[in-house]
């Protein structure tokens, strides 16, 4: 339902540039102050996924506590002389994303959240080969590919997370470490995390192979299903990768080899040892991972102190220069507003402003004559909890949109609402709307199929007052939105 990202948990250790002090980070928040000296900060995430580590610290006397009271709870001999442990560092993919969701598909939604269970839970006691099996058992019921007849198709974005192995099939490793990437404390991986203690287990899939394998274009390995056609996908739009090191115990003790989860001291699974076994070498196809960095959050022109606000766009109140926080996105068209007919302080609500193509606007505003469209989509630039919300407010203010006028924003008063929505998301959402107009006639149509290219962009601000549960806006007195819609 909701199109944000959680703000809990997930928190990212980093110092700070200033002092060298450490920062907590929150997933989400790319401005922060440093509890240590105060300076403001950026956080400035890499276009390759980035690697982190969940580090243990427990003592071996620890694990091989956990191990003896695993033995003697199985009526086992305790660990003798021969025991020997070894930590591992275990990567596994961690995919946020959004899901499209459209209407008919509920019977799938439920039968997927199975599919999950089975292969965190079961990897364990079967094979991967018949977790395949098992899943494709749960779906055999099928599900019909959705038919539209009405001419308003109902489309969803809902946050999509979860985590799968990127390394090697490793003997009792779990396939998924569920929840535990969304509230346990990360560090970025660096070469000074490798030691003689533990062992580092190589990164063996390509983030694109992952996408493709969410998405359904590609069978995941160790799967067989009953129909060789079926791939279950799903379909995800702004979809980020990143890799997260789990720390695991191999520990062998006479003839028992055990692993142990590094973080809960758990006995994650038990195996006989064979005599001739040897350690285990892993070709390492080195696949490069991002750089996460923390900078001065300061005006690239003069140099004086951003506001902590999280936002993606600021102009700096001292020399009055816009800064865009966007990477490979320049806003060519500068900050404007709409000043309506108010003398009252209203707040001023962002909108991202794309050119182009009269038709393309025509259909997403749902015009009746493509014509007289404007030749600009007008996007929420903050966030809405629910994208039919969105949608609507989108095809309102775009249709309204020539009847606001413009002018130059110099600086930002307190009116002024953060722009939570970056540009490349705004894009997604204008995407999704036109989507949504697109898959009444094409139903099988993939949502990543659809693309705009905006011509040029701009910001809008426009001023909306309170009448009841709604927001109206100040200029026409005609667009609204629910109150209780906005996610703070
Ligand atoms: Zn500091
Ligand atoms: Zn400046």
């Amino acid at each position: 339902m909701a199109t944000n990202r959680p703000k809990g948990g997930f928190y990212i250790d980093v110092t700070c540039p200033g002092c060298g002090g450490r920062l907590d980070l929150q997933e989400d928040f790319f401005v922060l102050q440093c509890s240590h000296c105060g300076s403001i900060l950026r956080v400035i995430m890499p276009d390759t996924p980035p690697a982190y580590i969940i580090k243990s610290d427990k003592p071996k006397r620890e694990i091989r506590f956990r191990v003896d009271r695993h033995l003697k709870d199985q009526g086992l001999p305790l660990t003798q002389s021969d025991f020997s442990l070894k930590k591992i560092y275990y990567p596994y993919w961690k995919v946020d994303a959004l899901e499209v969701k459209t209407r008919g598909e509920s019977l799938s939604r439920i039968e997927t959240k199975k599919t999950i269970n089975i292969l965190t839970t079961e990897i364990n006691t079967i094979g991967i080969g018949q977790v395949g099996q098992v899943v494709k058992a749960c779906v055999s019921g099928g599900v019909d590919e959705p038919k539209y007849q009405s001419s308003d198709l109902s489309v969803n974005l809902v946050p999509f997370h979860v985590n799968q192995i990127a390394g090697p099939v490793v003997d009792g490793v779990p396939y998924s470490i569920g929840m535990r990437t969304a509230y346990m404390k990360m560090t970025p991986y660096t070469d000074e995390d490798i030691d003689d203690q533990s062992d580092f287990i190589p990164v063996m899939k390509q983030w694109t192979e992952v996408l493709d394998q969410l998405s359904g274009r590609l069978a995941a390995e160790g799967m067989r299903y009953a129909d060789p056609n079926y791939v279950p996908g799903r379909r995800l739009v702004q979809a980020t990768g990143s890799i997260v090191y789990f720390p695991y115990f191999i520990c062998n003790t006479g003839s028992q080899k055990i692993l142990i989860d590094g973080i809960n001291g758990r006995v994650v699974h038990e195996t006989k040892l064979r005599g001739d076994e040897q350690p285990t070498q892993y070709a390492d196809p080195h696949i490069e991972f991002g750089k996460l960095t923390v900078d001065f959050h300061r005006c690239p022109t003069c140099g004086i102190d951003l506001p902590l606000t999280q936002s993606h766009i600021y102009i700096c109140h001292n020399c009055h220069s816009v800064i865009s926080l966007e990477k490979n996105n320049p806003m060519d068209d500068g900050v404007y507003y709409s000043p309506g007919n108010h003398s009252r302080h209203d707040p001023l609500f962002p909108f991202w402003v794309f050119k182009l193509h009269k038709k393309t606007v025509a259909k997403i505003a749902k015009m009746a004559v493509p014509g007289q469209a404007p030749d600009r989509i007008v996007v929420p630039a903050f966030r809405i909890a629910n994208f039919k919300v969105l949608r609507r407010l989108t095809q309102r203010i775009t249709a309204a949109f020539p009847q606001f006028d413009r002018e130059l924003v110099e600086t930002f008063s307190k009116d002024f609402q953060s722009v939570d929505i970056s540009l490349p998301e705004a894009i997604t959402h204008a995407e999704m709307c036109l989507f949504c107009e697109k898959a009444v006639k094409q139903p099988n149509l993939s949502p990543d199929k659809v693309k705009i290219n905006p011509r040029s962009v701009e910001l809008l601000y426009a001023p909306f007052h309170e009448e009841n549960y709604f927001y109206v806006d100040s200029v026409i007195n005609a667009v609204t939105f629910a109150k209780n819609t906005i996610v703070q």
